[in-house]
């Protein structure tokens, strides 16, 4: 059912986009918006989602909108990996509940990977320190 149905504009990304909800901000241009996960599965798990679609997931979205979505997404796993240097970097993106998407506005996470550490479990971890979130947005900024 989550996967075809109609846009809520009061899910959490749409409210971030409005400016009614905070976030911590890596980038934005006139297309899209990236930041970090608040509830990360590992260091620097970033959120890119497009501001001018309203799109629940990628069956949504209009060519004209994924395109420039896309470019972003490579662009800040270029960012995150030249900034934390990871051992490996998840982009990945879901569509409806059951195949995991908790959040219905279409959004791509950039997950790094690092050998050492095992991974959060998905949207359903503990909330992140906030200026751990800040020092960690500030290094991913200067590689952008
Ligand atoms: P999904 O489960 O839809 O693929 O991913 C939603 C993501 O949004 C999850 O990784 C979850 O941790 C993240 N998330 C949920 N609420 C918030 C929020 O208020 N702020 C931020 N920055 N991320 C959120």
């Amino acid at each position: 059912m989550s996967l075809n149905g109609i846009y809520d504009s009061e899910n959490i990304f749409a409210q971030i986009l409005r400016g009614d909800m905070p976030c911590v901000k890596l980038y934005e241009d006139e297309h899209t918006l990236a930041f970090l996960d608040v509830f990360p599965q590992s260091k620097g798990h970033t959120l890119v989602i497009p501001k001018n679609a309203q799109a629940r997931n990628l069956l949504d979205i209009g060519e004209s909108a994924l395109a420039p979505l896309m470019h972003t997404v490579q662009r800040l796993t270029r960012a995150v990996n030249t900034a934390l240097t990871p051992d490996g970097i998840v982009v990945t993106q879901f569509n409806g509940a059951s195949a995991g998407q908790t959040v219905f506005h279409l959004h791509v996470h950039i997950i790094p990977r690092y050998e050492s550490e095992t991974l959060s479990v998905h949207a359903g971890g503990s909330m992140a320190d906030i200026d751990e979130l800040n020092a960690l947005s500030a290094k991913i900024k200067a590689a952008l």
